[in-house]
């Protein structure tokens, strides 16, 4: 699956008629994104989104895939296929931009998702009316905000490894830089993520007789402290690990002590090893906490996307062809941040795997995660410091051209690799 070498001065020529035909695309890029920001849709119900881009992309009849995704395959029909994804969801944010065009429905493209759509109906497009040397194969997947997950579900498609997939390309939007400048890091980019629920159990009773009790708000209070004392002295200093509790339930009185108490967080981590100690410290951590108030705690983990990881060779391709094409290049960004583009990636099967270059096993081909091939990850300055998420997330029209740009840097530089 392996695409062919095209000679440079082939890439060179295809970047500037691309680059062109591009150009063209963008006012209508910046219509069709609008259409998709005032109409978002949740994961898992993005089928009108799919619907419009698809037929933007001229190709309504794609069958969907995953639930409400759509592959959209442009030029040669035979061989491989250089795929780029753009997730169909929107979030359950009610959007406080104030624009004429804002959603009104209490859902919120308030992770960019319609700028990328729009950005790769733009490419897809252009792509159509050059000639390409390999196929370009739009991935509009669903369900990237929730689990499942829609990447697994693409990437261990049968229509996906038909579709014979030589390189994966993704960008995303990222408020920690300005318009004009992108970050293409080689290795780990973005954490392993994994849920997980806390129950502790204590003994009800009367708030002011706490002696006749075990509390277990108290030991679920204590137990969420020690959490972070993991991470501050079970985790080598040098190494990025988060531990956040999102969620805590407990009582329905003032003045009664419940019988039960739970807790639901996340744990991000960029090395391997770190992520199996916290997958089982924590549950030590709880137990140990809630058996010294005379409570049970018990932890249940939830595992989620593994650790995504750059291709060097797709990551040194596109910093070069972006920085020709202008932009200001970071190489050194990481976070932990989670994407389950991570599942497309060849880089990633070893499962939080450590360090620029660490490739798992089955680098290619059906492997843990199926078709998962070399891939990189593109964040393009979203030029507003207003954060993803955010309510007044809002980014310029400038953000379609910034990330067709990095999507086609990315496809260019499949063909080089
Ligand atoms: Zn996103």
């Amino acid at each position: 699956m392996t695409a062919p070498g095209v000679c440079p001065a082939a890439i060179e020529d295809l970047r500037l008629s691309l680059t062109s035909l591009l150009a063209a695309e963008l006012t209508a890029a910046a219509g069709l994104r609008r259409d998709l920001h005032r109409n978002p849709e949740l994961s898992g119900a993005e089928r009108a989104t799919a619907a419009a881009v698809a037929s933007a992309l001229a190709c309504p009849d794609a069958p969907e895939i995953a639930g409400t995704g759509r592959l959209i395959r442009i030029g040669p029909r035979e061989g491989p296929c250089i795929a780029i994804r753009a997730e169909l969801d929107a979030l359950p944010v009610p959007e406080q931009t104030g624009v004429s065009w804002a959603s009104a429905n209490g859902a919120m493209h308030a992770c960019g998702h319609d700028v990328h759509l729009a950005a790769l109906t733009a490419l897809g497009r252009a792509a159509r009316r050059a000639d390409l040397p390999v196929a370009l194969l739009a991935v509009l997947q669903p369900r990237e905000e929730t689990v499942p997950s829609g990447a697994l579900d693409i990437v261990t498609s049968p229509e996906f490894a038909a579709q014979q997939p030589a390189a994966m390309i993704g960008v995303h939007l990222q408020h920690l830089f300005p318009a004009g400048t992108v970050a293409v890091p080689a290795g780990v980019v973005n954490a392993a993520t994994d849920d997980f629920e806390i129950t502790v159990s204590g003994r009800g009773g009367h708030a002011g007789y706490p002696q006749l009790a075990a509390d277990p708000v108290l030991a679920l209070c204590q137990s969420v402290v020690a959490l972070q004392q993991l991470i501050s002295r079970r985790i080598d200093p040098t190494h990025a690990a988060v531990i956040s509790v999102g969620t805590l339930q407990a009582g329905h009185a003032p003045n009664v002590i419940p019988t039960t108490a739970t807790a639901s967080g996340t744990i991000r981590t960029l090395d391997g090893q770190d992520r199996q100690f916290l997958r089982s410290a924590i549950g030590e951590a709880v137990a140990g906490v809630c058996l010294a108030h005379g409570c049970e705690g018990t932890v249940t983990v939830v595992p989620a996307e593994p650790a995504l990881v750059n291709d060097p060779r797709l990551a040194a391709a596109c910093q070069e062809l972006l920085g020709r094409a202008g932009y200001v290049v970071e190489t050194g960004f990481s976070s932990c941040g989670a994407d389950d583009f991570a599942y497309y990636c060849a880089g990633s099967q070893g499962a939080g795997s450590q360090g620029a270059g660490s490739q798992g096993a089955g680098s290619q081909g059906a492997g843990r995660h199926g078709t998962a091939v070399p891939s990189v990850m593109v964040f393009a300055g979203s030029g507003t410091p207003v954060s993803l998420h955010h309510p007044e997330f809002l980014p310029a029209d400038r953000a379609i051209s910034d990330v067709a740009s990095a999507m086609l840097a990315g496809y260019l530089a499949a063909l080089a690799a």
